[in-house]
């Protein structure tokens, strides 16, 4: 059986796919392209570094997990940075790449001299960065900084995305000057992104401004958001609704703060809630932002969404039979869909079924009920004696003391 709420890989709710709920969510397109900006925005993380020879081994393992673009760094930031771009740039990738650059001439050039495709073209248009990060700067100042950028990076062949940083706190008459003055400029953007920084933007009103950019300028629009408000992936999710086509994320959510939206979280919620495409490989998802965050010398919660260590792990014994069975019993996601393995611990909230899979994968012969509750008796008890979960190595003692050798 597949529909479009359950098939192999998901069964979620019906609800979803009601023509009464469709009809709210609005016109969805059919595909979004990913930009990943680990690379930059992803790096901003407090204490991530990442080396040239890691951003093109993280190059390559994006290219091949099927993003779009890869955001690769603001190489003005140092040598290392334009060294990394031009090999990135260099190694043929299908993906697009893209560096941020400010509106100067001075960056705009490096960005052409690195041999990318495209820049993020970042001016500030938030008030709070204007009035104390910028406080010489006019709003005139950004309509011509962000006009110039476009003709500059156009006129050397660069792809342009417009990126007013803060965007989501600007003056709402300012923005409106803003999308008119570009959309009077004769060289146009090839995308223009909302740009919510601090992640402060409710997913209805980065939607109202999806759909006024689009109203305005015409160009694509993209979306960039935080999690400060844990909306990293609903903002995204509505501006897709609303018409965007360009989503920025980056890998396991990693950036400053709270995060950039989750990669993976975005691309499943797209693909399995909204039914709208991308070109990631989900059965690579694991895989890959488990190398990055090891790259990147960063820790995810166990209980991340799609990708933790833990996600579709089960302690309690209720239902245990059908983690491998029928996961979807239990599960809105197939965990071989997203590269993950079913998994179960021993602890406090194990069962008999616990107890019997545990003996079946170590190998040990099986033995008759009243030693299997006995052994659950004391798997229970080490649980709850030590407030965690009981090892391998421990229950192979407890075996050997209630049944003995094995
Ligand atoms: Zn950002």
């Amino acid at each position: 059986m597949s529909e479009a709420y359950r098939t192999n890989n998901w069964w979620v709710s019906p609800f979803n796919f009601l023509p009464e709920v469709r009809q709210q969510i609005g016109q969805l397109p059919a595909r979004v392209r990913i930009h990943d900006a680990t690379l930059r925005d992803g790096e901003q993380t407090p204490g991530v570094v990442f080396r040239k020879d890691e951003k093109v081994e993280i190059a390559k393992l994006l290219d091949d997990l099927g993003v779009d673009r890869i955001e690769v760094a603001l190489p003005a930031v140092s040598d290392e940075d334009v060294e990394a771009t031009k090999a990135v740039a260099a190694l043929g990738l299908r993906a697009k790449t893209y560096v941020l650059v400010r509106a100067t001439k001075a960056d705009i050039d490096l960005a052409a001299d690195c041999g990318v495709d495209g820049v993020i073209l970042e001016m500030p248009a938030g008030v709070p960065r204007l009035t104390y990060q910028f406080p010489t700067w006019t709003e005139q100042t950004v309509i011509d900084k962000a006009l110039s950028g476009i003709t500059q990076a156009k006129s050397r062949g660069l792809a342009v995305t417009l990126f007013p940083m803060d965007l989501s706190r600007a003056d709402p008459a300012f923005a409106e000057r803003l999308f008119a003055a570009v959309a009077a400029h004769p060289d146009q953007p090839d995308g223009f992104a909302v740009v919510d920084t601090t992640g402060s933007m409710l997913p209805e009103a980065c939607g109202y401004l999806t759909r006024r950019i689009r109203e305005v300028i015409g160009c694509e629009v993209e979306i960039h958001t935080h999690n400060d408000f844990q909306l990293g992936v609903a903002t995204p999710l509505a501006a897709v609704a609303a018409g965007a086509t360009v989503v920025h994320c980056s890998v396991g959510g990693i950036g400053e703060r709270t995060g950039n939206t989750a990669l993976d979280e975005v691309v499943v919620a797209l693909k399995v809630l909204y039914g709208v495409e991308t070109s990631i490989a989900c059965e690579k998802l694991t895989s890959v932002t488990a190398r990055v965050l090891e790259l990147a010398g960063f820790h995810h919660a166990v209980s991340k969404p799609m990708v933790g260590e833990r996600t579709f792990t089960r302690e309690s014994g209720m239902g245990l039979d059908l983690v491998k069975e029928q996961p979807l019993a239990l599960f809105a996601l197939n965990p071989a869909f997203l590269g993950q393995t079913a998994g179960y611990v021993l602890g406090k909230k194990s069962g008999i079924a616990s107890i019997e899979m545990k003996m079946a994968d170590l190998g040990l012969a099986t033995v008759d009920e009243a030693a299997c509750k006995k052994l659950l008796q004391e798997v229970k008890r080490v649980g709850t004696e030590k407030k965690g979960l009981v090892t391998d190595a421990e229950f192979l003692e407890l075996y050997a003391t209630v049944v003995g050798k094995h």
